[in-house]
């Protein structure tokens, strides 16, 4: 059993009780007890026995490390323990104590306890971050400084060299000099403050030179400290520092840093000097004061206004600060034959299993990532440090293995020897995911169930959707990112910006690729976003039109853009920026993330087809998964989609999205809305009726007798027809050419029409049964493309859904309705019915507790409609409530967006109720989901929690839902079984 961890809550953690790790050499973690001891002013100390019997070794065979050493010391009041050692062989800590030592500190301690070779140091944890944010820096400088004082002689001890004191002797032993880096226990890339070097001054820098070292590294680390010192701690601007530095390269013509000669350097260090004297400072000469100002500075940092943004996109919430980590310098820049490098124990862009980074020769680590000089590849380390290149090789492997993860790791090379100095497990692509976790699987190096939850669920659909081949996390495609809206529908697309859907199409129709960028949506604009490559609106949410339909297609789209501003129809800008983008300009986006670019990235094709271990992968999803995965598909071409991504159905067929697709559907469907009497009614009706027994052979035929349920048209009439503006700027005048009506007919019926209220208004059921030959047609369509695909020999699984349900009434009328025409057609094609099953959809709170009574009245099967079970159980409209559910997650009203994420409380209960009372009438009552939240993983965990039997999702979703399934397999204890409540409805 694994070795007791201090806790990892900060207020938990207490000195006395401590453990204290150590690994030998067969990987073995032995533990040893703390005991307390008194420190300076009486503090509480706890220093370390070993174990009886227990050896410490290092890496190397034969080295033995010193023992006692320092463990972790109590803050000041005594209780909470605030500094945790780390040293080669033994840490007091581990790699799960991140929340207390972030995961830079988590990961020191766990790579000292493997016995890597660690620069010793020590962790100031995040806990004291969080004390210094309530006390102050009298908290730094009084009650922590004496614990910090010990720390620093127990390092001085192991690092067998002082740091530098006036009249120290250098002779022989170079100082000890300090790296104190920031590290939360999320990764906050360059967000907060690095110092290195720390320790020298003048004097030391002196004694140094006056001991024999290397002038060259003296300077070279001197200049380094002074700059990132003045940037860091007094706040002197980075660009001065950097133009002097790029004036001594001119003034010595070379062109890397790295080439500066020893005198260059000297000089440069005094003109920093002078930078700092031109700002009122000057540059502190004492080692120990460097050191507090920077702890300070590090702490201050986890509210500079770039981390506190930061974390706000991010969402990175209850973190306690950032722990500061002091670490003994060790040089990447001492000589030919050092270096600094970053790499990953995997490929982290297709997953292959080789060491993958970059480093460069007589650099310090930061040179790599700030790209002063083009980096070498790791491939090419083995020519110039052969044994550090195949220690690295092992290094990785040992922290895969540990960490069970591909790992991204920094380390430096000094003198030849190898030292490990951050670990963490590493960002990758969705390919690299798959194939990372399929291979780790199969080396044994993680379970099925791990490699299941090691690929990030959304993550999944980058190996289906178009990607950018530019890499996501490069600076150069960050600092292409002008706005961010919602991630609407994944992938990314790349065009010239239309404002119109009759724009759009011109210019496709011309070969140019366009993004559609509207303010929101509508039936009218359905012709331009199928034209578009990718579709942007400024306002609407998940669920929104262009959301919903896009997804359909598998067409990026980002919505709810709020940074988009309409300067007039032709013109917008983003955000404050002053840049005006026409039509005709091209963007990217990226809908996978949300992001919209001022670029155009080339966009390559997704490789499921050909990408093995996404096959193997996926069997595994499929064996671990509770539930099924069906989706939701309007057109034959989107249920092909769906079957090839492994949908075991058709969930939801939104019959009226059939409606959109062409213009002359959409003038068939407004011919219908305005007929005014039998006959044009029925002449609309067959135009439509066509559409529809096409599109419904076509999907039955790609769902290849898997289960069809189409449901019967739900929205109100009105959104089939233009805006109450177009209609009067000419939308009108237009439509009565082709319908044959007046305009001011038309303006009169589509008048009539309008709703205050529409979302509660005439549609769903309602619509079916105040004006059924709509609903009849569609039945019609449906049953006959059944009836003639079976007598084609190709088997077929259909079912209809009613929408909107609130009464039981209601529900008789329309299953009344559908069997009324299935009755008709065996009698026309003169032979018995088909086998229909007709279900109804829970919409309603009302329908979700008369679950049992639609039950008993032969529901043959119930899909829950979470769009608008959420609206309606919140009182939130789909279409408005962007205005603000944001501002409500921004103030901590609501943790998620309903409409995202499946609301695990009362929406969840509603439906577990509904679930109960149908499933006591009838026990093997099929039960699904068909909202939006079938597609999102977190909403499946509540959905897999429950006692359903699929989700259905959009077709480029499918994957993801099958991933999230299994993964709330893999953790789901039991399934909700909530008690019902006793009421029953009537
Ligand atoms: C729902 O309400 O969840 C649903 C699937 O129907 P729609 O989104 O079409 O209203
Ligand atoms: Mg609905």
């Amino acid at each position: 059993m694994r070795a007791r961890a201090i806790s990892t809550s900060a207020s938990n953690a207490r000195v006395g009780d401590g453990n204290f790790f150590s690994r030998s050499r067969d990987g073995r973690r032995a533990k040893t007890r703390a005991r307390v001891g008194r420190g300076r002013g009486g503090r509480r100390i706890d220093f370390l026995e070993r174990a009886p019997g227990m050896a410490r070794r290092g890496r190397r065979r034969g080295r033995r490390a010193r023992w006692p050493c320092a463990g972790a010391s109590a803050d000041g009041d005594g209780t909470s323990t605030a500094i945790f050692h780390f040293e080669r062989g033994c840490a007091y800590g581990t790699k799960e104590m991140k929340d207390l030592l972030g995961s830079k500190g988590s990961g020191l301690a766990e790579m000292a306890l493997l016995g890597l070779n660690v620069p010793a140091g020590f962790t100031i944890s995040a806990a004291c971050n969080e004390r210094f944010a309530a006390r102050g820096s009298t908290y730094v400088q009084s009650e922590l400084w004496p614990d910090v004082l010990e720390a620093v002689s127990s390092l001085e001890r192991t690092a067998k060299r002082t740091v530098f004191r006036s009249g120290c002797s250098l002779v022989g032993r170079a100082p000890l000099l300090l790296s104190v880096r920031s590290g939360a226990a999320a990764s906050m890339p360059g967000m907060m403050d690095t110092v290195l070097n720390l320790g020298l001054s003048d004097a030391c820098v002196a004694a140094c030179v006056e001991a024999g070292f290397d002038e060259r590294w003296v300077y070279d680390s001197y200049r380094r400290l002074l700059a990132m010192f003045g940037d860091v701690v007094e706040g002197i601007p980075k660009m001065d520092f950097e133009v002097a530095l790029s004036q001594a390269r001119s003034a010595n013509e070379v062109r890397f840093d790295s080439e500066l000669p020893a005198e260059a350097l000297k000089k440069l260090c005094d003109e920093y000097k002078d930078i700092y004297v031109k700002h009122g400072k000057t540059f502190e000469q004492d080692p120990m004061n460097q050191l507090s100002k920077s702890i300070l500075a590090v702490f201050s940092s986890w509210n500079n206004p770039r981390a506190v943004e930061y974390r706000d996109i991010n969402r990175l919430s209850g973190l306690l600060g950032t722990a500061v980590n002091v670490q003994q310098m060790v040089f990447g820049n001492f000589n030919d034959n050092s270096g600094s490098g970053v790499c990953f124990s995997r490929n982290p862009a297709d997953g292959t299993d080789k060491v993958y980074g970059e480093f460069l020769q007589k650099a310090q680590g930061e040179d790599v990532v700030s790209g002063v000089r083009t980096p070498m590849m790791i491939s090419d380390l083995a020519g110039t440090q052969a044994s550090a290149a195949e220690e690295l090789n092992e290094v990785c492997k040992e922290l895969e293995k540990d960490y069970k993860d591909m790992m991204d790791i920094e380390w430096t090379i000094e003198d030849g020897n190898l030292y490990i100095l951050q670990c963490r497990v590493g960002k990758r692509t969705g390919t690299a995911a798959v194939r990372i976790a399929t291979e780790m699987a199969a080396e044994g190096i993680i379970t099925r169930d791990e490699a299941l939850m090691q690929v990030n669920a959304k993550q999944i659909e980058q190996v289906l959707h178009p990607v950018f081949v530019i890499d996501e996390t490069s600076a150069e495609y960050s600092g292409k990112i002008v706005a961010k809206g919602k991630p609407a529908s994944p992938g990314a697309a790349v065009g010239a910006i239309c404002f119109s859907a009759k724009e759009a199409k011109e210019m496709k129709a011309k070969g140019t690729p366009v993004i559609l960028v509207r303010e929101e949506t509508c039936a009218d604009d359905i012709g331009g976003m199928f034209a578009a490559e990718g579709i942007l609106t400024a306002r609407g949410g998940m669920t929104s039109h262009a959301a919903v339909v896009a997804r359909g297609w598998g067409k990026p789209c980002v919505s709810g853009c709020g940074d988009i501003v309409f300067k007039n129809d032709r013109e917008i800008r983003f955000g404050s920026s002053d840049k005006t983008f026409r039509s005709g300009n091209v963007i990217s986006i990226n809908g996978t993330t949300g992001e919209v670019l001022n670029a155009s990235f080339p966009v390559a094709p997704s490789t499921i087809e050909t990408f093995l271990p996404l096959k193997t992968f996926m069997q595994w999803v499929d064996q671990k998964r509770g539930i099924e995965i069906r989706a939701n598909a309007d057109t034959p071409e989107d249920a092909d989609a769906a079957i090839r991504n492994g949908a075991s159905g058709i969930g939801l067929v939104r019959t009226e999205h059939m409606f959109f697709s062409t213009t002359d559907r959409v003038h068939a469907i407004r011919e219908f809305i305005m007929a005014q009497d039998e006959t044009s009614s029925t002449i609309a009706l067959e135009k439509l009726e066509k559409y529809h027994y096409e599109d419904f052979r076509g999907i039955l035929k790609a769902a290849a007798g898997r289960k069809v349920t189409v449901r019967l048209i739900d929205p109100p009439l009105h959104e089939f027809l233009p805006s109450e503006k177009q209609l009067r700027e000419g939308g009108a005048q237009e439509m009565s050419r082709y319908i044959g009506k007046s305009t001011h007919d038309i303006m009169e019926i589509a008048e009539n029409m309008r709703e205050h209220n529409p979302m509660l208004g005439l549609r769903g059921c309602r619509l079916g049964i105040l004006r059924p030959s709509m609903s009849k047609m569609q039945v019609r369509a449906f049953a006959q493309a059944a009836i003639d695909l079976t007598s084609e020999g190709f088997p077929v699984t259909p079912s209809i859904m009613v929408p909107l349900v609130s009464t039981v009434d209601e529900f008789h009328n329309q299953r009344d309705l559908v069997w009324g025409v299935m009755k008709e057609l065996a009698k026309e094609n003169q032979q018995p019915p088909i086998r229909m099953e007709i279900g109804a959809m829970i919409e309603t709170p009302r329908c979700a507790l008369i679950a049992g009574d639609l039950a008993r009245a032969g529901a043959s099967f119930f899909s829950f409609g979470t769009n608008d079970l959420t609206q309606m159980t919140y009182g939130f409209s789909r279409d408005d409530s962007d205005a603000f559910i944001k501002p409500y997650i921004a103030k901590g009203l609501l943790r998620d967006d309903p409409f995202v994420t499946l609301d695990p409380v009362a929406v969840a209960e509603l439906m577990d109720i509904a679930i109960h009372r149908a499933r006591d009438i009838r026990n093997d009552i099929e039960v699904g989901v068909c909202g939006e939240h079938g597609g999102d993983p977190a909403s499946l965990r509540t959905i897999d929690a429950l006692d359903v039997d699929y989700a259905s999702c959009s077709p480029s979703r499918v994957l993801v839902a099958r991933l999230a399934a299994a993964q709330a397999a893999c953790s789901r204890k039991e399934k909700v079984k909530t008690k019902p409540f006793a009421v029953t409805a009537a």
